[in-house]
């Protein structure tokens, strides 16, 4: 799955590449794609025709275009292989390409879905009066967007009774930090995945919040300096961010900080990576 800096990269390229411009007329070549937009295909393609699109936003690792002078937007779900390609009109058709939107504009360019395993898609929206899509209203903002409140989520988290890296993949609490991104900045602060939140002192959340801020920041520049093209591209984990991780994917490789052989643990379906001398485990409850 793309986490928040894969898909602010793709939101900056929508910006550049397709905000502002007319929506000519959409194909949409595979149903599958369109599924989330419950009227369907040929709906879904009348309702684009001719509008505007808007500034590109996102709020934790969901994606959408409003469209100008309707309360509706297209929100983008990249599922785990989701592409948006901005290509020559000319371009070959992607052996995936699932929904091709051409503009009423001289660029040459068209905006393409790709998606191998279509689990993504594209669906229409009405917008709720914050201008964010229905669907996202219990999500909660991610933290990198300015007004996200860092006293209201350390008072949240405690009251949550969980463990700390589930509720740093809890959306409702804290938007737009997955697997990888938990697993670098619980290594950075030094916690363990299974810490309770009731253990937490607001400090210790502060502090949290410094690293998961600084991982995706650091994540962001090193996929802005491979983003200066007409390539819009997101690709699942793998990708920039590879080589700067101290955590995800390095077990038995040396703790950077220590020394000790990192660990990995299965965990809700995926797998945690630690240190298991920097981030002690939490003592079982008697
Ligand atoms: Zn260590």
């Amino acid at each position: 799955m793309p986490e928040l800096p894969e898909v602010e990269v793709v939101r900056r390229g929508l910006q550049s590449w397709v905000s502002g411009r007319t929506i000519a007329d959409v194909q949409v070549l595979h149903p599958r794609a369109i599924r989330r937009h419950l009227p369907g295909a040929q709906d879904f393609a009348a309702r684009l025709t001719g509008r505007t699109v808007g500034d590109a936003c996102r709020r934790g690792k969901y994606l959408w275009l409003p469209l100008a002078d309707t309360d509706t937007s297209i929100l983008g779900h990249l599922g785990m292989s989701g592409q948006l390609l901005v290509q020559p009109q000319d371009a070959d058709d992607e052996k995936h390409l699932r929904i091709r939107i051409r503009f009423a504009d001289p660029l040459g360019t068209e905006l393409r879905f790709v998606d191998q395993r279509t689990f993504g898609g594209l669906s229409l929206h009405e917008n709720a009066p914050d201008g964010l899509p229905d669907v996202l209203s219990h999500i909660a903002r991610d933290p990198l967007d300015p007004l996200f409140d860092d006293a209201t989520f350390h008072t949240a988290l405690r009251a949550r009774r969980t463990t700390v890296k589930r509720a740093l993949l809890d959306q409702s609490l804290i938007s737009g930090v997955g697997n990888i991104y938990a697993d670098e900045a619980l290594w950075r602060a030094r916690l363990h995945y299974e810490r309770p939140t009731t253990t937490l002192t607001r400090p210790r959340s502060v502090e949290l919040l410094r690293h998961v801020r600084e991982v995706m920041t650091a994540a962001l520049a090193v996929g802005g300096t491979t983003f200066d093209s007409l390539y819009v591209n997101v690709n699942g984990e793998s990708g920039y961010f590879d080589r700067s991780l101290d955590a995800y994917g390095r077990e038995d490789e040396p703790c950077r900080r220590c020394g000790t052989a990192m660990r990995r643990r299965p965990w809700m379906n995926r797998s945690s990576y630690f240190c298991p001398r920097c981030q002690r485990a939490p003592r079982p409850v008697a």
